[in-house]
């Protein structure tokens, strides 16, 4: 069997109980060397072969998949937080799947909400916003026109914005037009959970400069929206004149 394992967004405890069932049963893990934390490769058993797949192709990342599952071996390979999202995961489904190989996949704590806990906000508030939109810049990778970050601005809905830091004045100008203003306030978040965590908190206004004082261009979740800063509506979940099917109203 195949697992695709969500390995969360850095810190060893943020895996599944299932993904780290998984990573301590395996006999060959295909780990992402570039974002996944070494420590989780102390949880391997002993003669587990492993791969960084920083250095392979698509194909030879299948190649040592098909090998291992012929000799009837338990694969892992391990993505950084959640697989199902940047994780280029489809294109690896698909080349098992043409070739008759049966996989499952296991989600993950992705560093969108690790970054969100890290900040102590919810991306969720009643007034504010109860939409949330997660995107990219266009860079090397490109992305659908209609999904440009100026577009997106303009629902106002809360953004957590993953693989851009490093084009953080692109991102400014674009989320400033959409936004027709820039006291919006953004987050930066980087290496959530890691031991050298780094937050930022600003506005549009000034989140470049600061980025840039601290050197952040990779590894950083850019959190945008009035979920950061500002007034809200108490739920309506809690409140006591709120009667739903598990609550009855108070007095
Ligand atoms: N599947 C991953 C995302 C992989 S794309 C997930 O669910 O989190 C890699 C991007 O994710 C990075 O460029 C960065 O924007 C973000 N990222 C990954 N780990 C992070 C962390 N610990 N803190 C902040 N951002 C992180």
């Amino acid at each position: 069997m195949i697992s695709f394992v969500g390995a969360g967004p850095g810190n060893v405890d943020l895996i599944t109980v299932k993904g780290r069932r998984l990573l301590e049963e395996a006999d060959v893990i295909i780990y992402a060397g570039s974002l996944v934390s070494k420590e989780h490769l102390e949880f391997c058993k002993e003669g587990a072969k492993l791969y960084d797949s920083a250095s392979m192709t698509l194909e030879e990342v299948i190649e040592v998949m098909e090998i291992s599952i012929r000799d009837n071996l338990k694969v892992v390979r391990l993505h950084t937080g959640d697989p199902t999202i940047y994780g280029a995961i489809r294109e690896q489904m698909d080349l098992l799947n043409s070739k008759g190989i049966g996989y499952e996949v296991i989600p993950g704590v992705s560093s969108f909400t690790a970054a969100c806990a890290s900040i102590k906000r919810e991306f969720t508030l009643p007034d504010v916003s109860q939409t949330v939109i997660l995107t990219r810049i266009e860079g090397r990778t490109p992305v659908p026109k209609e999904e440009d970050l100026e577009s997106l601005a303009k629902h106002k809905a809360s953004m957590a914005i993953f693989l851009s830091v490093q084009e953080i004045g692109r991102v400014v100008e674009k989320l400033v037009k959409g936004y027709g203003r820039d006291d919006i306030p953004v987050a930066v978040v980087y290496k959530a959970t890691w031991e050298d965590e780094d937050i930022l908190f600003g506005t549009l206004s000034n989140i470049e400069e600061k980025v840039k004082e601290k050197n952040i261009n990779k590894m950083a979740q850019i959190l945008v929206g009035n979920f950061i800063e500002g007034e809200y509506e108490r739920s309506k979940l809690y409140d006591p004149s709120f009667t739903h099917k598990f609550r009855s109203a108070s007095q």
